[in-house]
């Protein structure tokens, strides 16, 4: 019988600023296809971790790896992008004097050189393509409208297809519900549900709300460190995840 291997490895990794240890051992596993949520108090180290595993910061310890085994831990940053792992950050950046579309066509197109392919032809792969984001982000019917003009939540969603576009096996997303209402946070729940039936999420966030909705497994940090991992309940129910973080 063959056991699925994880698709990122995070063994024992330190992060250090001016030796004060941001991220201090941590492990962390992800199976394919998980939509996992990583909580913790303020300081924890979520979003450090994140960072190391985009390559935006290295790790002063502990190894990473991704996919079949590849060592990302000294790869830079856009080696990292490339081989498939995507980080949406809490402030969307996306293109707001460009479409809804044009922003798509843009973040699908990144090598082949930004500006000359809004002057192009799209061909008509591409553009089914950019049809089908769009139907999954709900913003079909805001096609054409300058991003600039979009509500909050529609410019996440959007951001969220931009990187989908590039197509990462893995996707980081730092406080997506952040600032959405209600509907939003339902929709971009459902969201990253479908996204997981092809690639697998981590996604820092506060609202306990939303991970208690949507989460299969759940990741505690404490103090740079894995404090408890399990289903919410399992979380929920820890004397010392209580008494550090959700202070009931
Ligand atoms: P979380 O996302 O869980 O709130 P962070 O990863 O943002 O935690 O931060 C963890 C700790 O590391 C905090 O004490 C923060 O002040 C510190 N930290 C984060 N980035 C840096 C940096 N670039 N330089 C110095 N300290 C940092």
């Amino acid at each position: 019988m063959t056991t699925a291997a994880p698709i990122l490895s995070c063994e024992n990794v330190t992060v250090a600023f001016d030796g004060f240890k941001a991220v201090n051992g941590m492990d962390l596993k992800l199976m394919p296809g998980e939509l996992r949520f990583l909580i913790g108090p303020n300081g924890a180290g979520k979003t450090t971790m994140l960072d190391v595993i985009c390559g935006k910061v290295k790790p002063s310890a502990g190894v990473l790896r991704f996919m079949e085994d590849v060592d990302i831990s000294r790869k830079k940053e856009y080696e990292i992008a490339e081989l498939g792992i995507g980080r949406k950050f809490q402030a969307p950046s996306i293109f707001v004097g460009l479409t809804v579309y044009e922003n798509l066509e843009l973040s699908m197109s990144q090598n082949r050189g930004v500006w000359a392919t809004l002057r192009a032809t799209i061909s008509k792969t591409d553009h089914m393509r950019i049809m089908r984001q769009l139907d999954m982000i709900g913003l079909t019917h805001r096609a054409h409208v300058a991003a600039g003009g979009l509500s909050h939540g529609e410019k996440q969603w959007l951001e969220i297809g931009m990187m989908l576009m590039q197509e990462p096996t893995l996707l980081l997303l730092d406080e997506p519900v952040a600032g959405m209402t209600d509907t939003e946070t339902e929709k971009t729940g459902e969201l990253l549900q479908e996204i997981t039936k092809q690639r697998t999420v981590v996604v820092v966030e506060h609202d306990m709300e939303f991970v208690r909705s949507y989460a299969t497994k759940v990741t505690v940090m404490h103090e740079g460190k894995l404090l408890k991992e399990g289903t919410m309940l399992e979380v929920q129910s820890d004397a010392v995840v209580s008494e550090v973080y959700l202070g009931h």
